[in-house]
């Protein structure tokens, strides 16, 4: 359960986003987002014709039951044991209740998948309208999961999630005052990026084996370049002035306000989310 702070400076009003320090995000491109509205758009068509049969079945099936209830009481009329006969074949094989509750459950799968297409359209047209090649998808608290599966699939390999998800955190130019998102992956004390994803020990080690594999007093950039890729996602960099000098929410907590330089930044708890 994260909570809901305030970040804000203790003397000019300063502040910075709420929250808990950033929030999880999973990276979508065009590529991706159209095939999986192509694959999607296929299965809800395969969806739709069993639906039809399904429809079609129904009608047999009630035809079917009309037809032996004709016939038992054919039978009654003739004296044959009609009533416990009856009983006996429904029993035997509820024709009444056929097909019912796998029709509905099939009706309640092309809702889902209805609204999947219409949210992963929404995503088509933000990359469209911004004219991006991929964009960070924001995955509300709680089922944060739900967004990550419904742009990269169900099905979606370990390794391809850990590519395409990340933890975007809440962060301010102590230079121009610019305040933006980006996934730094090596801030201090938030516990909720640990939570979400940090970079585990497999990277880490894996960090160590490249360094140590290299036989040379200087370290090559490309290895560095490696494993800075592994490590990070973005730079400490702003995008507005391009100055390094960047601090999360959490970092600024205690520190003096970049504003007014006066006043401290100040955490105030507003509660949790669950
Ligand atoms: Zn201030
Ligand atoms: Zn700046
Ligand atoms: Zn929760």
């Amino acid at each position: 359960m994260p909570p809901i702070n305030e970040y804000k400076c203790s003397k000019c009003g300063f502040s910075l986003q709420r929250g808990w320090g950033g929030y999880k995000y999973v990276e979508a491109d065009a590529a991706l987002i159209n095939e999986r509205i192509s694959k999607l758009s296929e299965v809800m068509e395969m969806l739709e014709k069993i639906n039809q049969k399904i429809t079609e079945e129904e009608r047999v099936i009630e035809n079917l039951t009309r037809d032996i209830s004709d016939l038992m009481r054919g039978f009654e009329d003739l004296g044959l044991e009609g009533l416990e006969w009856r009983r006996g074949i429904r029993d035997k094989y509820d024709v009444l209740h056929a097909s019912t509750p796998q029709f509905v459950r099939f009706n309640q799968e092309v809702d889902l998948l209805s609204k999947q297409k219409r949210e992963l359209k929404r995503i088509e047209k933000r990359l469209r309208m911004r004219d991006q090649e991929e964009i960070r998808v924001e995955c509300p608290h709680p089922g944060e999961l739900d967004t990550v599966m419904l742009v990269l699939g169900r099905n979606a390999a370990p390794d391809l999630i850990k590519e395409r998800a990340g933890f975007n955190s809440h962060c301010v130019c102590l230079d121009c005052l610019h305040q933006f998102d980006a996934d730094l992956r090596d801030e201090i004390a938030n516990q909720w990026r640990l939570y979400y994803d940090a970079p585990d020990g497999v990277t880490f080690f894996r960090g160590l084996k490249k360094l140590f594999a290299v036989n040379e007093k200087c370290i090559p950039r490309e290895v560095w370049k490696g494993i800075s890729e592994d490590w990070k996602k973005d730079g400490r960099k702003c995008p507005q002035c391009g100055s390094s000098n960047v601090k999360t929410a959490f970092e600024l907590i205690g520190e003096p306000c970049p504003k007014c330089k006066e006043g401290t930044i100040e955490e105030i708890a507003r509660g949790i989310v669950c």
